[in-house]
């Protein structure tokens, strides 16, 4: 049967494949350790499920308005208030199928074909497949582990033209856990207001930051900025819903209102019963945020330090989310067998067949001769996992 040729050029998501490549391996009876996890391996919170639980036998099983229930809209109004102090009304947002879903319908809403839309790499593996399918040119900026992977100002520059009109920032980042502070934030978005860019910022893992940092929104930064940019967060990663498929977007009236019109022809409502969980998650207790925030951190600093002890990795300390992107310039052009590691593609299938050992490799994020290692696994097989990476990389000549 034809395929369209808009998914023909579809690639598929690397980080899902690796997933999937692991698991056939699982399934043949091998000990694999998972470091490609793109999700907290703790359960969703107890209050959050049990709310879930409830809907169903309360019988709130049916259709909702497109964009999400009033009650969980203004949960996220609250903590959007009492997080950042920002003032949003609920005709200014948007509840979707996960924050996955607010990104392909706002770049559905908002870009045609000949409009360029700018973003720093290392990037999330889905933002320049779901620009292309509006038609839209995704334009990479590079940035650089020396300069903790922000973007630079005078290279934001050089890369905006006439055509360009937006701009996707994520912090704290998927894949390289780094995040920007209020003066860097400023500086970037100063740019970008200037060139009349409008800002997506992907602020998903905004709990999950470490040294007592605090998250700062770039819609806190001015008015300006607030109705520039449409903002994108959800329940995924910061209470471990990822199964749950809420996400949500806040800004523009007229943009939510044109993502309204996407999901009514597509998925409709989020699930009402994912809804209501949604609802407890973010007015409920939030204790358990900090508890796993602590938990993280304790294994991003075991994991950065035995990275950096190993001859041949080098590993930034990330500053947040629940992965470390370390170089591997120090093993390209090494033997494996016979065999010359010539990037991350061959460096991850040889820790996948000589350490058990799965990651991502840096090229998926548009990175080559990195790694993403996720740390969302127990300290026991990350201890386990760092051990045999060790090993494994002493049979390299
Ligand atoms: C996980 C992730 C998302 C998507 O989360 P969902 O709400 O599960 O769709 C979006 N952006 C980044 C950077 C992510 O890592």
């Amino acid at each position: 049967m034809k395929l369209s040729n808009r998914v023909k050029n579809l690639k598929p998501s690397a980080t899902l494949a690796i997933t999937a490549k692991a698991k056939a391996l699982r399934a043949e009876g091998i000990d694999i350790i998972g470091f490609g996890a793109g999700e907290p391996d703790f359960d969703t919170p107890e209050n959050v499920k049990n709310q879930g639980i409830k809907s169903i036998e309360d019988g709130f099983t049916k259709y909702t308005p497109v964009g999400g229930i009033n009650e969980l809209k203004d949960a996220i109004i609250n903590s959007l208030k009492k997080d950042h102090g920002l003032e949003y009304t609920r005709d200014e947002i948007i509840v979707s199928c996960g924050a996955k879903h607010s990104i392909y319908n706002i770049t559905q809403a908002l870009f045609d074909t000949g409009d360029e839309v700018l973003i720093p790499s290392p990037y999330w593996v889905s933002y320049p497949d779901q620009i292309a399918l509006t038609g839209a040119k995704p334009v990479i900026i590079e940035t650089t582990e020396e300069n903790e992977f922000k973007l630079k100002t005078d290279d934001l520059k050089n890369a905006i033209n006439e055509n360009s009109s937006a701009i996707i920032l994520n912090y704290p980042s998927n894949p390289t856990g780094t995040t920007y502070t209020r003066d860097e934030l400023e500086e970037v978005v100063e740019i970008a207001l200037e060139n009349k860019l409008t800002i997506i910022s992907d602020e998903i893992y905004e709990k999950i930051i470490y040294g007592g940092a605090k998250h700062v929104s770039v819609c806190e930064l001015s008015k300006e900025a607030k109705e520039s940019t449409i903002l994108v967060n959800g329940v995924s990663k910061s209470y471990s819903m990822t199964g749950w498929r809420i996400g949500y977007a806040a800004g523009n009236k007229d943009v939510i209102n044109a993502m309204s019109k996407l999901q009514g022809q597509s998925t409709s409502n989020p699930t009402s019963i994912s809804q209501m969980a949604a609802l407890e998650a973010l007015s409920g207790p939030q204790q358990v945020l900090d508890e796993r925030c602590k938990e993280f951190e304790k294994r991003k600093d075991f994991i950065v330090k035995r990275l950096n002890e190993i001859e041949g990795f080098s590993c930034f300390n990330p500053k947040g989310a629940f992965y470390v992107f370390p170089s591997i310039n120090g093993f390209v052009g090494k033997e494996y067998e016979g065999k010359s590691i010539s990037g991350s593609i061959d460096f991850t299938e040889f820790l996948l067949e000589k350490a058990k050992v799965a990651v991502v490799p840096g090229i998926a994020f548009g990175k080559e001769n990195y790694l993403r290692i996720s740390y969302a696994t127990s300290m026991e097989n990350i201890e386990k996992g760092m051990d045999r990476i060790e090993e494994a990389v002493k049979s390299l000549s």
